[in-house]
Order: structure tokens, then C-alpha cells, then sequence
């Protein structure tokens, strides 16, 4: 039996390396495909490195590109990994065009396609992310969700029950597994800031690729900024777009800094006073640890988040953030552990998939929608379409 796993940006390491040691720790034979849509040092090696995941079987250097450019890499290079593997399972996490992609290859190869993190919805239709998450269900024989919301959504949209499984959340999985060896490494004081601090990260298209959204943001930040130093690691797409917004802050007060590694990232969320965010997996890190997070977007695919955890959904409006912060800055916050986000999702994902395994004649994507051709009562059309036909 061969399980191949996908994982190509910075969120889905984080994702797909509790993932791999479970499957190793049933001795399952995988194999590790990282498709390059991340490739650098600091959006990538690092997260190997920290999180002990081997170095990947096949890498695809699929690159940055366009929405389609870089979809049609990732899916051209699989699909000779897949031709030459032969897997009995593909294991795609999370909503990066890396997983859309891998899954449709995997689907048409006849493996079983398995989505780590199914069923989230943003019901944002401009979101790149919410299309591959969308298609990426779809396409999939097992719909791991992390959360009740997520089993909610799929279940509205059709889904049949033995495919979806509430194992939690596997991000989760690697933050308790590093969040004292994050505390240890005192990323505060070797960057000097002060007691109370706020961590930001912006990189969703819907907000840095539009001036006057980002500008806007960057003017919140500035205002917040004068009471609480801010500390902005920032994604490498972010920071060109970000030349001539930096001189209405005080660079002493706003600090803008490489993205850092997973378990520095980690240490500083852990120790700050307030996260402002557009991030999907911070949402969730920050409700775990107990900071308040202000999710800088119109919506969230991760509600729980919300109703459960620190965070708070406050759009883009510069005076709205603001009122928010100072708000957030007022109460106590409390770590929370919504169920599954408890350090043992990946060990319920491989059950779930060597289940699954074990029983060859199981029903597959197709079968969500009913059986067309075998019955009599198929061969006739039914009212319905009648009815919208002589309409
Ligand atoms: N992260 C990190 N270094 C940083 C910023 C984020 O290690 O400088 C981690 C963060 O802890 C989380 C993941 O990257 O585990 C989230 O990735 P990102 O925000 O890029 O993607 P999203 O979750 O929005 O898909």
C-alpha cells in the first residue's frame, strides 16, 4: 500500500507533517510530493527542517504564476509522479492550487482521493481559495473536516454521510506539538520588542492587490500602532506592494520583517497582545492560544474561530479595525480548544483513510448524485424536468 501526500505552500507543511508521521507511525510506505508553489528558504526549507518532515520523494518546481499557470504546473508534473507511483491514496490538505490540483489528477488516475481540512466555506465566490476548496470536495472520496461547521457545509451540499469525518484539526496537531519548544526560543526579546506587542500578516489577493484596500489597512495599523508596537512579518508577496505606505508609520512602532520560521511565527503569536490578520490557519492558532485575532476580510471559512474562539471578522475599514482593536484590547481573552483541535487529528485521518483502504468496493465521487441508468424509472424523464422543459 502506497499513500502519496501532497504538500506545496507554506500553510499545507504545517498541515501535511502531522499527516506524514502518523502514517509512518502505522508503518504505511508514503510517498512525499512538494510541488514548489513555495520553494524558498523561508517559505519552505524551514518548515522541513522544524517540523522533522523528511525531505520530499519528487519535488515539481511548479513556481509562482497565475491562478491557471500554476495549476496546470502542479498538474502536468503529478501526473507523471502518479503515472510512475501508482498510489493506493492521494492525501491533498488544505485550499492552495497545489491541492486542486493534485486532487484532479489523483481522481482521474482512480486513486482514492482524500481532502485533509474539507468542507470550510468562506462563501466568497472572489476567493480564489473558496473554488479550490469547493472543487477539491468534489473531487474527493474522503472529506476530513476539521471542525462541525465544515461537517455542516457538506453535508448541505450533498455529500453522502460515510464519506465525511469530523477528525479535527490538523494544524492544531502541530501546534501542540511545538508550542513549548516556540515558547523556548524567546523570539520577543531577540527582537526586542516590549511586553505588549501586536503581530500582523496580510497576504490574501482580496487585500494586497488593491491599493486603496491596503493603504487603508496600513492607516488602521499606523493609528493602532502609536499604542502597541506591531510587528509584521511579512509574506513575500506583500512586500513590494507595500513601498510608499511604510512612511505614514513610525518604523520604531510598525516593523516590517522577513516571514519568519513556523516555530518563531508560533513563539511570537503565543506571547502577543493582539493579531491582526487575513491569514486562514492564524484564525485558528490564535483561537488556540487565547490571543484575540482580528481577521482583516469580509468573512471567514473558519466560523468556530468566532463563535468559540478570539477571533473577530472586522472588514477592512480603517476606523472599524481601530474601534476593534481597542476592543479586543479590553477583554481577556482565554485559550480555547474547539473539539478535534486537541493534538490527535492526523491519528484519526490515517484510521479514517486506512479504513477506507481496506474496503476495495466502496462508493466513489460519482456516486453522490443518483444512478441514471439502471432502473426503469431512469429511462423515463422525471415531472420536474417536464415541467422546466414546457415552461
Ligand atoms: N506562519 C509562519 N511564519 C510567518 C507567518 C505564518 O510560520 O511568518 C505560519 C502560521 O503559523 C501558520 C501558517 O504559516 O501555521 C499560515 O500560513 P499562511 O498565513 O501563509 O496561509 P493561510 O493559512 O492563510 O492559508
Amino acid at each position: 500500500m502506497n499513500v502519496l501526500c501532497v504538500a506545496g505552500a507554506r500553510p499545507n507543511f504545517v498541515k501535511i507533517a502531522p499527516i506524514v508521521h502518523a502514517l509512518a507511525r502505522r508503518e504505511v510506505t508514503t510517498t512525499l510530493v512538494h510541488t514548489g508553489q513555495h520553494y524558498d528558504q523561508a517559505m519552505s526549507q524551514v518548515f522541513f527542517d522544524e517540523l522533522g518532515l523528511r525531505a520530499p520523494d519528487h519535488f515539481l518546481g511548479a513556481g509562482s504564476g497565475t491562478q491557471a499557470e500554476q495549476t496546470s504546473a502542479v498538474m502536468t508534473a503529478f501526473e507523471a509522479v502518479v503515472g510512475e507511483v501508482e498510489p493506493d491514496a492521494v492525501v491533498v490538505v488544505g485550499d492552495v492550487n497545489s491541492t486542486v490540483a493534485a486532487a484532479m489528477v489523483a481522481a482521474k488516475a482512480g486513486a482514492l482521493v482524500v481532502h485533509v481540512e474539507a468542507g470550510l466555506r468562506s462563501r466568497d465566490w472572489a476567493m480564489p481559495e473558496e473554488i479550490n476548496r469547493v472543487v477539491t470536495d468534489r473531487l474527493s472520496d474522503l472529506l476530513l473536516a476539521p471542525s462541525a461547521d465544515a461537517v455542516n457545509n457538506l453535508a448541505a451540499e450533498g455529500y453522502r454521510t460515510d464519506q465525511i469525518h469530523l477528525v479535527g484539526n490538523v494544524m492544531i496537531d502541530t501546534l501542540v506539538a511545538n508550542l513549548e519548544s516556540a515558547r523556548s526560543r524567546r523570539v520577543a526579546s531577540r527582537l526586542e520588542l516590549a511586553d505588549r506587542y501586536g503581530v500582523v500578516t496580510l497576504h490574501r489577493p482580496s487585500n494586497v492587490d488593491h491599493p486603496e484596500t491596503l493603504a487603508g489597512i496600513v492607516t488602521a495599523l499606523a493609528t493602532i500602532s502609536n499604542d502597541l508596537p506591531l510587528v509584521f512579518p511579512a509574506h513575500p508577496r506583500t512586500v513590494p506592494l507595500l513601498d510608499g505606505l511604510k512612511e505614514q508609520c513610525d518604523p520604531g512602532q510598525l516593523r516590517v520583517i522577513e516571514p519568519l520560521g513556523y516555530l518563531d511565527f508560533l513563539g511570537l503569536v503565543d506571547g502577543s497582545t493582539l493579531v491582526l490578520t487575513d491569514s486562514g490557519g492564524v484564525q485558528e492558532e490564535t483561537t488556540v492560544v487565547g490571543v484575540p485575532c482580528l481577521t482583516l476580510r469580509e468573512s471567514t471559512e473558519r466560523p468556530i474561530t468566532v463563535t468559540q474562539g478570539t477571533n473577530q471578522v472586522v472588514g477592512t475599514d480603517p476606523e472599524h479595525i481601530v474601534e476593534a482593536a481597542t476592543r479586543a484590547l479590553a477583554i481577556d481573552h482565554r485559550p480555547c480548544q474547539p473539539d478535534g483541535w486537541d493534538g490527535a487529528a492526523a491519528a484519526r485521518s490515517v484510521e479514517v483513510i486506512l479504513a477506507a483502504l481496506s474496503e476495495p468496493d466502496r462508493p466513489r465521487p460519482t456516486d453522490l448524485v443518483p444512478d441514471f441508468h439502471a432502473t426503469e424509472d431512469n429511462r423515463t424523464s422525471t415531472p420536474d424536468l417536464e415541467a422546466d422543459l414546457h415552461r
